[in-house]
């Protein structure tokens, strides 16, 4: 399986295209001399937002006043290289930094016998500084013209969220 490395990362931010309840999500990389388009689900989006909230709480990484990135008139987005199947967050504890692995999608049913193992995965190497400017970059392509949990206030979907301060035990209407 081909593992590339963006050791460290010098920009990632997260990029919406398209009409509101029809968005197409990217993650959008650079670092190590290579640019990055992968595509991927909001829902990935979302889940990896709760995921870097847990982390930096369990780091006791305090989300001070980070410089708001505004949304610096980037590029749109062109054609993910491949979409995210899976996505992971580790944290190095010798190099104080996060490790966010995005691996691609099985490729769909109709390609025959692709070998998985050809799957390729990037690992983004984040400092603390930029996974609290990406989350709260994550955070404002996410909740673009919705409202905000109050508990919790990430972004919810007409629906409810899975609410970190509720644990996400319980559905919130
Ligand atoms: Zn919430």
């Amino acid at each position: 399986m081909a593992i590339y490395e963006l050791d460290p990362v010098d920009r990632i931010e997260v990029a919406a295209v398209g009409d509101p309840g029809q968005r197409r999500f990217f993650l959008l990389a650079t670092g190590s001399g290579r640019s990055l388009t992968l595509g991927c689900e909001k829902s990935q989006v979302q889940a990896l937002i709760l995921r870097l909230h847990q982390m930096l709480e369990t780091q006791q990484i305090e989300a001070q006043e980070v410089e708001r990135t505004a949304a610096s008139g980037s590029p749109e987005p062109g054609d993910p290289e491949w979409q995210i199947g899976e996505m992971g967050l580790g944290y190095h504890e010798a190099r104080r930094m996060f490790v966010l692995v995005a691996s691609q999608a099985a490729v769909g049913e109709s390609t025959e016998a692709t070998e998985a193992v050809d799957a390729p995965s990037v690992r983004f190497w984040l400092s603390h500084d930029q996974v609290l400017a990406f989350s709260k970059q994550a955070e404002s392509v996410l909740s673009a013209g919705r409202k905000l949990c109050p508990r919790c206030g990430l972004p919810m979907d007409a629906s409810g969220h899975p609410c970190p301060v509720m644990n996400g035990a319980r559905p919130i209407f």
